[in-house]
Order: structure tokens, then C-alpha cells, then sequence
């Protein structure tokens, strides 16, 4: 007998399995989800490779995956007759981290600082069997008919041994020594129960102790009719690895122009609102029960990567390569259909349940932004998804309702941004439209704004920010008459010199004395705002317009006041304009404010 080969663990892996030993994790059971989840997998890839014509090992080898407890020894046993490794995949799967769960699943760790209810949720795969083993077995024989066995062991702790193995089936078993703590889970009895949980809707038989223990069915090809909403939110909990049933579910077919059958779900939450990174899509895709793709891309559009679920199509051939896939007309025109029909799933949920569809909306809202400003696609059903508060109404309402509601005189549709509904209520830009009786969308994400730009009209009409509308009130009898208004205009443009663009008499402001209005015509306050983020405090290359209300007190007192008072005017003027860009969200140094408020406080109390 050959002496076996030790190997070190790449240094990633011996600290992924540092932290999985180590983690007082309490759903340890989820080892047997990956560990079957995996055999699925490798039986998957089998069926697929033998199906396709290629050349086996074992061809006539029933595809079972069999799960064996024994009490006495503690130890449970995977076997499954999928394609195995060979001697050089056994190093590359199992020592070092090539591949996406484990990664994925450290990356969080380091992000999380030792959260290890995240093991669930991504699955450290293979690696989960430590959690409960003093050592594992790895009996292992590839599907390649030259190829031989192979047997992989370790404690988990900073190396594993390679020796051959004579005499072994197509596929892999692997044996797990339990630790005391961990035995029971070699007891057939609870082992069940963990099968069932997990891996019902695994699409082969699995044996426990020789018998059929899951309920093997392919839920998106059944019947509606014949499908409880338990048989669905369990199909969802399996292929989700969500603990929640989902808040959607669209399970729909097709006859043309492709043949498809389609079982989509929205989660409860979405995973990136709460800090993970960008989520991939988990529609896995299949050709009659086959797995073609799992985590396919191409198959929707990057901002409907919050979806997951199954997409089978009969038209997919076979045979096709994995890399060409992404690319093929057939998959853009499946991209289409199934964007296209998902669409307007949400735009039917959203008529029939709008409470429903807010939640979905509150987490999930900005992936439909994202869709609107990136591809130009499906940006018109997108834009009747959209859902904003308004002047009128504190629950968020679609755009086409707003639109039901306008007066007719009212051409545009207008947006207000700002931090709340309060501070929108309060907002200058908004005072002529009230006085109008006009009704505003209200933005509380400047990245709204950004979407407006994009789609820039719904319904044939345009999407305007309240700050440049070009709305005017009725013309009245102005306290200030229109010369000594424009004087005091001359008179504050000189007061704040290059520092402002025009100052001219607003037509449409009530109670505020002044706003700021962007001079460029594609700006507004908040693209500023963004910009100037962006830059970093840079200077943003546009200069804004100050308009002025000739009926407000204060204006009318410092046209009667500046010419005996020319240094305190001088001083008000610029308040006024810093009083705009507070109100704009725009002032940017509140010290020199400061000073000029006690001078002006100084003079107002020795006077
Ligand atoms: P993942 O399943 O996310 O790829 P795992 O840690 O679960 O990660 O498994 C690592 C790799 O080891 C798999 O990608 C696969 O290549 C290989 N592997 C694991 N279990 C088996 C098995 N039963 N048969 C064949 N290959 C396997
Ligand atoms: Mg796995």
C-alpha cells in the first residue's frame, strides 16, 4: 500500500474552516442540505453529460443519492452516482476556493465581523460538514471512463491526504466521523426530518438507509390546479435558501413564441437593502427537468437580479455550450418574453392588491429605477410601476393616477425632491403650484430625479421639476410696482456680484421671499447637490438665477430702506440669497453666515 499524499490547504480555506468549527452556530443541520445539494448537482451535471452523448463510466448506474446513518459507528454517509472527481478536481473543489458560495461567503464574514447566521444564508457548501465532523471521507471515481478512484480525507484543521481508491463506483460518497456533541445526526429519525426540510424537491430519489424519503417533484411543470400554496412556498424555501416563503410567486407557461414554463418569486426582502453586496439572479435555468444553467445569466436583465425561481424551456437545445448561451438570439429573445410578462404580472398585482404591492415597492422600487435608467427596453412599463407620495396623497400612487387627476389646464407633470414630505410641503418650488391647485410628485431619493431625466415624459407628457416650471401665477396688483422692483433687483445682483447669475421677480412665489433657480435649463437644485458630491466640494461650471417675490415684506422693506442704509442692505441681500440656498439644500459655508447674522443681530439690538 502506497503511503497517503498530504496536502496543505490554500490559506482561505483553512480560515473559512476556522471560522465554521469555531462558530457556535446552531442551525449546524444545513451540512446536510449542502451535502446533498451538492450530489444534486454532480448528478445534474451527469445526466446532462450522458445525455448529450458523451462517453461514461457506469452508464447504466441507477441516479440515486443515498443518505446512510449508522448509530453505533456515528457516522452518516452521502453516496451519489453523479460525476465524481478526479484526482486533480478533488484538489482544485475541495482544497482550494474556486469557487462562488465559499467566497461569496468569507467576504460577508470579513464584512460582518462574525455573524454566523450568514452561514445559512450562503452556504459554505462542502465545507458545512466540519461544523459537525472530527474527519471526512471523500471516496470519489469521475465519469470519464480512463479515470480512477480517488480518496480524499481530513479533520478539517490544516491539511487533507490523496491516496487512491481500488474498486469504487461512478461517483462520490462521503463519510463523516461525528463529533460527540453532533450525534445525532446518525439518527435515521432526525436525519429524515432534515431531508425533508431541505432537499424535498431534489429532482432524483433520495434513499435514507434504502428508502425514499423526498417527494421528487418538479413544481413549475405541475398544474396550477394541483399546486397548494405550502407545495409552492416550500419549492421556494429549497431553491431561495430563504427561511420566509416569498412575498410574489408568477408561474406562468408559454406556447409562442418559445415554449416556457416559468415559476418566479419575489423574497420578502431584499438582501442588498440591507448592505449585502449585489446580488446575483437565482432563476436557474432548465430544458424538460434538466439543469441547463443555475444561476443563469442573460436569462433577465441585471436589475431583475432579486428574482428566483425556475425558467424551463423545450426550445433550448441541449447540446449548446454554457459560454455560448449567455450570448444566443434565443436567450435575448427568452430575456424579452419572461421581462415582458413579469412586467406586467407586477402591473396586474399592483391593480388588484396596492398594499401589497407598496411593500414590494418600498423593497424593490429601486431596481425598477435602475431598469429605467439602463436600459431603454422596458422603460415605459417600468415607468407605470413607479409609485410616489404627492402633494395630495400620503400613500405612494402611480404617475398614470396623477394623471387621471389634473386639471386640465395642467399640461406637465411636476416633482418636488427633498428630504421628507414636510420639507417638500415647506419647499419655495412648490408654493405656485399649490397656489394653482396643482398637484406635485414628491421625491425624498434625489436619484428620482435621474429617473425623471431618462424617462423624461409619461403619457405623452413632460416630467418637469417644480424649480423649473415656468408656472405664473395670476398677475396681481404687486406691492412693489414693477420699477421699483427691477431697481432692487439691480440693487441685490450688485450686492452679491459674480457670485450669482440673473436676479429677477418671481412670478409664482407666495410666502418666500426669494428662491434660487438654476441657470442652466437641464439643472435643478438637487442635480446640483449630486454633482457637487460627486466632485468632491468642486465647483459646479453653472451659476444660478435668484428670483424675488415684489409682495414680500422683506422686499418691500429694503427697496424702501437701501439707499440710507447701503452697508446693512448690502448685508441682507446676501442673507436672503443664503436664506435660498438653505432652503435649496445648498449653502455651503455656514461660518460666514454666522458672522453676517450677529452683525446683522448686533445692529438690529443697539439700534
Ligand atoms: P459549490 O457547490 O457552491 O460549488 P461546495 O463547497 O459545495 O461549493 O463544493 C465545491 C465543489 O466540489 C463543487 O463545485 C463540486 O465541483 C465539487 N463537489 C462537491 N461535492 C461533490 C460531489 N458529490 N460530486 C462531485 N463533485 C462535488
Ligand atoms: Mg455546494
Amino acid at each position: 500500500m502506497s503511503t497517503p499524499e498530504k496536502h496543505e490547504f490554500q490559506a482561505e480555506i483553512a480560515q473559512l474552516l476556522d471560522i465554521v468549527i469555531h462558530s457556535l452556530y446552531t442551525d449546524k443541520e444545513i451540512f446536510i442540505r449542502e451535502l446533498i445539494s451538492n450530489a444534486a448537482d454532480a448528478t445534474e451535471k451527469f445526466r446532462f453529460l450522458q445525455t448529450s452523448g458523451t462517453a461514461v463510466f457506469e452508464p447504466d448506474r441507477p441516479l440515486t443519492i443515498a443518505v446512510s446513518t449508522d448509530d453505533t459507528a456515528h457516522t452518516i454517509t452521502f453516496t451519489d452516482s453523479g460525476i465524481g472527481m478526479t484526482r486533480d478536481e478533488l484538489i482544485e473543489n475541495l482544497g482550494t476556493i474556486a469557487h462562488s458560495g465559499s467566497k461569496a461567503f468569507l467576504q460577508q464574514i470579513k464584512e460582518n465581523a462574525n455573524n454566523p447566521s450568514i452561514i445559512g444564508q450562503f452556504g459554505v457548501g462542502f465545507y458545512a460538514a466540519f461544523m459537525v465532523a472530527t474527519k471526512v471521507t471523500v471516496f470519489t471515481r469521475s465519469y470519464q471512463p480512463g479515470e480512477s478512484g480517488w480518496i480524499w480525507s481530513s479533520d478539517g484543521v490544516s491539511n487533507y491526504e490523496i491516496e487512491p481508491g481500488l474498486d469504487l463506483n461512478r461517483g462520490t460518497k462521503i463519510v463523516i466521523n461525528l463529533k460527540e456533541a453532533d450525534r445525532e445526526f446518525s439518527r435515521a429519525q432526525h436525519v429524515e426530518s432534515i431531508i425533508k426540510r431541505y432537499s424535498n424537491f431534489v429532482g432524483y430519489p433520495i434513499e435514507l438507509n434504502g428508502t425514499a424519503v423526498n417527494t421528487i417533484s418538479a413544481v413549475w411543470t405541475r398544474n396550477k390546479s394541483e399546486l397548494t400554496d405550502t407545495d409552492y412556498d416550500e419549492f421556494y424555501k429549497f431553491i431561495g435558501h430563504d427561511i420566509d416563503g416569498p412575498l410574489y410567486r408568477f408561474h406562468f407557461n408559454a406556447d409562442a413564441p418559445l415554449a416556457i414554463r416559468a415559476l418566479l418569486f419575489v423574497p420578502k426582502h431584499s438582501l442588498e437593502k440591507l448592505g449585502m453586496p449585489k446580488s446575483e439572479s437565482e432563476v436557474h435555468l432548465y430544458c424538460r427537468k434538466i439543469l441547463i444553467q443555475s444561476k443563469s445569466k442573460g436569462l433577465f436583465p441585471e436589475w431583475l437580479r432579486f428574482l428566483k425561481g425556475v425558467v424551463d424551456s423545450e426550445d433550448l437545445p441541449l447540446n449548446i455550450s454554457r459560454e455560448t448561451m449567455q450570448d444566443s438570439a434565443l436567450m435575448q429573445k427568452l430575456n424579452k418574453v419572461l421581462t415582458s410578462r413579469f412586467l406586467k404580472f407586477l402591473e396586474d398585482e399592483a391593480k388588484s392588491d396596492a398594499d401589497k404591492y407598496a411593500e414590494f415597492f418600498k423593497e424593490f422600487g429601486h431596481f425598477l429605477k435602475e431598469g429605467i435608467v439602463s436600459d431603454y427596453t422596458h422603460r415605459d412599463a417600468l415607468a407605470k410601476l413607479l409609485r410616489y407620495e404627492t402633494s395630495q396623497s400620503e400613500t405612494a400612487v402611480g404617475i398614470a393616477d396623477y394623471i387621471s387627476r389634473m386639471p386640465e389646464e395642467q399640461k406637465e407633470i411636476y416633482f418636488i425632491t427633498a428630504a421628507n414630505r414636510e420639507a417638500c410641503l415647506a419647499s419655495p418650488y412648490y408654493e405656485g403650484l399649490k397656489a394653482k391647485n396643482y398637484e406635485v410628485l414628491f421625491f425624498f431619493d434625489p436619484w428620482d430625479e435621474f429617473v425623471m431625466d431618462h424617462l423624461r415624459e409619461f403619457d405623452g407628457k413632460k416630467l418637469v421639476a417644480a424649480e423649473r416650471s415656468d408656472i405664473a401665477l395670476e398677475p396681481t396688483e404687486n406691492k412693489l410696482d414693477d420699477t421699483a422692483a427691477r431697481l432692487l433687483c439691480n440693487f441685490i445682483k450688485e450686492s452679491l456680484g459674480d457670485k450669482i447669475g440673473d436676479v429677477r421677480v418671481s412670478k409664482r412665489l407666495v410666502d418666500s421671499p426669494a428662491v434660487v433657480v438654476e441657470s442652466d435649463k437641464g439643472m435643478t437644485s438637487t442635480m446640483r447637490r449630486i454633482m457637487k458630491n460627486m466632485n468632491r466640494g468642486g465647483e459646479v461650471p453653472f451659476k444660478h438665477d435668484l428670483e424675488v417675490n415684489p409682495n414680500h415684506p422683506m422686499m418691500v422693506g429694503l427697496e424702501n430702506s437701501r439707499k440710507d442704509h447701503p452697508d446693512l442692505s448690502k448685508q441682507i441681500a446676501e442673507q436672503i440669497y443664503d436664506n435660498a440656498l438653505i432652503s435649496a439644500g445648498l449653502l455651503e459655508d455656514p461660518q460666514a453666515m454666522l458672522k453676517r447674522i450677529n452683525s446683522l443681530l448686533e445692529q438690529l439690538v443697539t439700534k
